[in-house]
């Protein structure tokens, strides 16, 4: 049932770096080069998610960006209405020394974007079933190595790993390519210089089906290495150890023996990034356990009732995350 505990964030709010914003603008973009193009499935998947890699030295975002901010991307030509593309944000993927130790050469988990109706206002009706391949993504999953990449960024500052990770333990939530940034930074926390962070480190992924995880196998030897990182798979469309698919907070709830540890420690931090609305079950459940006034508030016409009755338009209303909780849905 909901907690009416008072928020014990106060002391325990992380330290954010000072990041850089908008080194690129729309209007002046620099150019990087793709020089990495990968599938990141687990197999033969019915989704095609590419791992891209873009040379930036040179330009401004070269060393300046990390993990949780964004990069835009400007695809070629023009759009149906003849203007050019808007930028498209992609959360940047690697660490904030980049795939080649210098950050030098950036990444993205990139997500072709296909659907059989146009998921705009361009859609002709409801007989219009043809089908829609969104411009940028395809642009980036089709380009040959040594193609030119428009850029423009970073952007965003709040979803971003504290300045000092020692001080905190971790629990990542993921939607589908949301894992992006968390593979930037679980490669932050296990490869720095210093050597690999001693705190506790949870990462559970959500996917249709298990061919449609990312990095699983990076992520199953990340694990494989370090006692102290954990890393679970919540799979929507097949049957689980429960007899039905699940999500993320569906996993988190089943295997709350393993995660309440984490939850109620007061320096754990949790992290969120996917899907706009898997937030709502994450929060009921975590009020549920009675952990959720470290990561949320919850008002007081809430606080007392079961939360699993919580409409979903109050839980987004009127629960609001505690410095302890980053999310990033979309
Ligand atoms: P996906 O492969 O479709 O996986 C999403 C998973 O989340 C599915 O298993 C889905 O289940 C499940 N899900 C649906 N509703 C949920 C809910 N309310 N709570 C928990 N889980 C839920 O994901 P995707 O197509 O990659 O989309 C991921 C989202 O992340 C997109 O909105 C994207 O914009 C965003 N994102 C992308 C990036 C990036 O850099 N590419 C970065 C940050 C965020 P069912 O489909 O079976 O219902």
């Amino acid at each position: 049932m909901a907690s009416t505990a008072p928020p014990d964030h106060a002391d325990n709010a992380p330290l954010l770096p000072d990041v850089e914003l908008n080194l690129a603008r729309s209007k002046e973009p620099v150019t990087g080069r793709l020089v990495g193009s990968d599938l990141c499935m687990n197999g033969k998947s019915a989704s095609f998610v590419r791992h891209i890699a873009v040379d930036v030295s040179g330009t401004v975002l070269a060393g300046r960006v990390r993990p949780g901010q964004s990069l835009g991307v400007l695809a070629p030509g023009l759009d149906a209405r003849g203007k050019p593309h808007k930028v498209r944000l992609y959360s940047i993927a690697c660490p904030a020394w980049g795939e080649d130790g210098q950050g030098q050469v950036l990444s993205m988990t990139v997500k072709r974007d296909l659907a059989e109706h146009p998921p705009d206002k361009q859609a002709e009706g409801p007989d219009d079933h043809r089908l829609f391949v969104g411009a940028c993504s395809n642009f980036l999953c089709d380009a040959p190595l040594g193609t030119q990449i428009q850029l423009t960024g970073p952007a965003g500052k709040a979803f971003v790993l504290p300045q000092d990770p020692d001080r905190h333990h971790f629990l990542f939530v993921a939607a589908g390519t949301g894992v992006a940034p968390f593979r930037g930074m679980l490669r932050e926390l296990f490869e720095r210089p210093e050597g690999p962070v001693r705190s506790r480190v949870s990462l559970v992924t959500g996917s249709p089906y298990r061919t449609d995880l990312l990095y699983h196998d990076a992520f199953c030897a990340l694990a494989e290495r370090h006692g102290n990182f954990d890393y679970a798979q919540a799979i929507s469309r097949e049957e689980g150890p429960e007899g039905h698919g699940e999500y993320t907070h569906h996993l988190i709830n089943r295997r709350m023996h393993h995660y309440r540890t984490l939850l109620q420690d007061p320096r754990t931090l949790l992290y969120v990034c996917g899907l706009d609305g898997m937030q709502t079950g994450l929060f009921r459940t975590l009020a549920f356990h009675g952990l959720a006034h470290a990561y949320v508030t919850v008002p007081a016409d809430l606080a007392g009732t079961d939360p699993n009755q919580w409409p979903d338009r109050e839980v987004r209303r009127g629960l609001k995350p505690t410095p302890r909780t980053f999310l990033e849905v979309y």
